[in-house]
C-alpha cells in the first residue's frame, strides 16, 4: 500500500467580497493512496505558506518538499512518516508554519488509516471513553452592541451552557468591552457561564491586572490569551493573583513548546489547536504534559467543520477531557464537510470510519486558489 499524490488546497472566501466573520480562507489537504482510499486533513494557518511547503523543489535531506517524503510511503506507519517529515524540513521547520503543515498531514493519515482499516480515529487512539462531548459556542462580538447581546441570547437558546468570545479588537478598548461585556451578561443571565478571549490585547501583567478589576462583575469562567504566550511569567503571575482561570496556548506547536509553557505559564487551562500543534499524535503527548502539570485541557478549534470533527475523535479518546469548543463561524468554508451535530449544548459520539466526514466538493471548486 502506497501514497501516490498529494494535494495541499488553499481556499479563500474574500476574492468574492463575501461578508465573512473569520475563517477567510482554509487549508486542506488530501493523503491519496493506490487503495482508491484518501485521507483528509486541515491546518489553520497561512494557507498558502503551506501550500509551498508540499510543492517546492526539494534542495537537500534537510530541505525536502513535504510532497516528496510522503510519495511512495505506506500511510499505515504514521509515526514513521511524521518523524521523516519532521528531519525531513529541519532547515525551514521545527516550530511555527511547518508544524502547522505537519499537523494537517497528521490529521490526513489518520483519517486514511481508519479507512484502511474501518475503524474511527477514536479506535485508532487507543478507543472511544465516552459517548457524548459538552460543547461550548466561541463567537466574535459585533462593533453593535445590540446586534452582540442578541447573538448571545441565540446561542443560550440553542442550549449552549457556557459562552466566549472575543476577537476583532475585544480587550483593546477599556469601556466598550465592558459595555459588550456587560450586555451579553444582561442578555443571557447568571446561569450561563461566560469566558473572554483577550488574544493578548492585555499587554503586560500591571495592566492586566488594572483592566480584570472591570470584569469581576460579571463572575468569569475563564480569561483566554490575556497576555501573548511568549510571555510566561506574566501568566504565571496572572494566575496566581486573579481569582479566575487564565487559560492560554491555542498558538503553539510541537510538544516542546507545550512542555515549557505548562510548567511556567501555570495556567489552569491549556489549549492546543490539532490543525496547528502537531496533530493528533502530539496532541495525545500535551495531553499528557497537561496531566503532569496539573493543567486542564480544553481544545481550541475556529477553523471548519474538519477540525471540529477531529477535535472530537481526540476529546472522545481522551483520559481526562470532555469540552470541545464549538465554533459558531459564518464563513462559506465553514461547512466544507458534514456538521459535526450539537444539539442542546452537547456533541454525541457516534461510531464512524476515520473521520467520519465526507467533503463538499462543491465547495473546493468554488473557492480554491491554485497556484
Ligand atoms: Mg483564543
Amino acid at each position: 500500500m502506497k501514497i501516490t499524490k498529494v494535494e495541499p488546497i488553499w481556499l479563500r472566501v474574500k476574492k468574492f467580497n463575501e461578508p465573512c466573520e473569520w475563517g477567510e480562507d482554509a487549508f486542506i489537504l488530501k493523503i491519496h493512496t493506490d487503495t482508491g482510499l484518501f485521507g483528509v486533513g486541515e491546518s489553520d494557518s497561512a494557507p498558502a505558506v503551506l501550500k509551498a511547503m508540499f510543492i517546492q523543489p526539494s534542495t537537500h535531506g534537510s530541505c525536502m518538499s513535504l510532497s516528496e517524503v510522503l510519495l511512495g510511503q505506506d500511510p499505515r506507519n504514521i509515526s514513521k512518516i511524521m518523524d521523516d517529515l519532521f528531519e525531513a524540513s529541519a532547515y525551514y521547520g521545527r516550530r511555527g508554519a511547518l508544524i502547522h503543515a505537519l499537523s494537517a498531514i497528521d490529521i490526513a493519515l489518520h483519517d486514511l488509516v481508519g479507512k484502511i482499516y474501518g475503524v474511527s480515529v477514536a479506535t485508532l487512539l487507543g478507543g472511544a471513553r465516552r459517548d457524548y462531548l459538552n460543547a461550548y459556542a466561541t463567537f466574535i462580538p459585533d462593533r453593535n452592541i445590540e446586534i452582540t447581546a442578541k447573538r448571545a441570547l441565540e446561542l443560550k437558546n440553542e442550549g449552549f451552557k457556557l459562552l466566549k468570545f472575543g476577537g476583532d479588537g475585544f480587550g483593546a478598548k477599556a469601556q466598550f468591552d465592558i459595555d459588550t461585556t456587560r450586555a451579553i451578561r444582561k442578555a443571557i443571565g447568571d446561569d450561563i457561564k461566560l469566558s473572554i478571549d483577550l488574544v493578548g490585547l492585555w499587554k503586560n501583567y500591571g495592566y492586566a491586572k488594572e483592566r480584570f478589576k472591570d470584569f469581576v462583575e460579571f463572575n468569569l469562567e475563564w480569561i483566554e490569551e490575556p497576555v501573548p504566550s511568549e510571555n510566561m511569567d506574566c501568566y504565571a503571575r496572572l494566575s496566581e493573583n486573579l481569582p479566575c482561570k487564565i487559560t492560554g496556548g491555542e498558538a503553539l506547536a510541537t510538544e516542546y513548546e507545550f512542555d515549557e509553557f505548562c510548567k511556567k505559564s501555570r495556567v489552569a487551562i491549556v489549549q492546543p489547536d490539532l490543525t496547528r500543534c502537531g496533530g493528533f499524535i502530539t496532541m495525545k503527548k500535551i495531553e499528557n504534559i497537561a496531566i503532569n502539570n496539573g493543567c486542564e485541557l480544553v481544545p481550541h478549534g475556529f477553523s471548519t467543520q474538519i477540525l471540529l470533527h477531529a477535535t472530537a475523535q481526540f476529546l472522545a479518546s481522551s483520559k481526562t477531557c470532555n469540552l470541545i469548543e464549538y465554533s459558531k463561524s459564518t464563513s462559506s468554508l465553514f461547512n466544507i464537510c458534514n456538521p459535526l451535530p450539537c444539539e442542546d449544548g452537547v456533541v454525541k459520539i457516534s461510531d464512524c470510519v476515520g473521520l467520519g466526514i465526507t467533503l463538499n466538493e462543491e465547495i473546493i471548486k468554488k473557492y480554491e486558489i491554485k497556484f
